[in-house]
């Protein structure tokens, strides 16, 4: 398949990681080699805590950082929050939002996410803004209905290609080692695609980074990162094992 987007794949490390586990990062920045720097960008998402170490760590390597989270608000009284200015002065260039642990655990609507997104587009970062149905919802046959409305409610206005990432995670498929069929996530983003086609504009959706996640590994990298409309993955388990990153970055090149 012949791309007409730069693909990304990022590594979200949810609460895992103390300091030495910035050697998975230094070890991925080994494995990037010339010929993946030329088709694929790759960012890591530690936990905060280990944001600004990361990136510098990473400071060359052309591998990105983001945070896996951010408040609405710059600062301020808002104890244990950390806000997406706070996240660029680590040196972090994206940040997730709404992923599904978020807005179940910690019941985040799609007002919130949106809140968040243009919290990190303010403070220069590029969200990743997350998407994704339950099971339930599937099985209902309501997935592609669920995940139109979570985009209609969660994508800034004004956002460009530049400026946002939607990653499409169906929550069945997270740490679970199930995925959908190919054919069901080339449903799934082209709906994504023609959604954002209808928020902002046909030229801009069109360029607008997609990625899948859920249960991506070196395994079945090349058959999801080859489904039309995915530019690329959305990783979690599997970020966390330098060569399983590295091999899901390899089938998106
Ligand atoms: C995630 O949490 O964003 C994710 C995709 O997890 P996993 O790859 O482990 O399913």
């Amino acid at each position: 398949m012949t791309r007409t987007i730069r693909p990304l794949v990022a590594g979200n490390w949810k609460m895992n990681g103390l300091k030495a586990d910035l050697a998975i990062a230094t070890e991925v920045a080994k494995g990037y080699d010339t010929g993946m720097k030329a088709a694929v960008d790759l960012a890591i998402c530690p936990p905060a805590t280990l944001l600004y170490l990361a990136s510098a760590a990473l400071l060359g390597s052309r591998i990105a950082t983001g945070g896996q989270d951010c408040s609405t608000q710059d600062s301020g009284a808002f104890t244990g929050e950390t806000s997406a200015v706070m996240l660029a002065d680590t040196g972090a260039t994206f940040a997730i939002v709404g992923h599904s642990e978020r807005r179940t655990l910690h019941g985040e609507t799609s007002a919130t996410v949106k809140d968040k997104a243009q919290a990190a587009q303010k403070a220069l970062l590029v969200p990743i803004v997350c998407v994704g149905e339950t099971r339930d919802e599937r099985e209902a046959g309501k997935a592609v209905a669920i995940v139109k409305k979570q985009l209609r409610g969660s994508i800034p206005d004004g956002s460009t290609a530049a400026t946002l990432v939607v990653a499409y995670e169906p929550v069945w498929a997270i740490g679970t080692g199930l995925t959908p069929t190919a054919a069901d996530v080339a449903e799934m983003h082209e709906a994504i695609r023609n959604e954002l086609g209808r928020l902002l504009g046909k030229v801009t959706a069109a360029g607008v980074r997609l990625l899948y996640g859920g249960s991506v590994k070196p395994s079945n990298a090349a058959e999801l990162m080859n489904v039309a409309n995915v530019d690329g993955a959305l990783v979690g388990g599997a970020s966390l094992k330098a060569e399983d990153f590295l091999g899901i970055a390899r089938a998106c090149a």
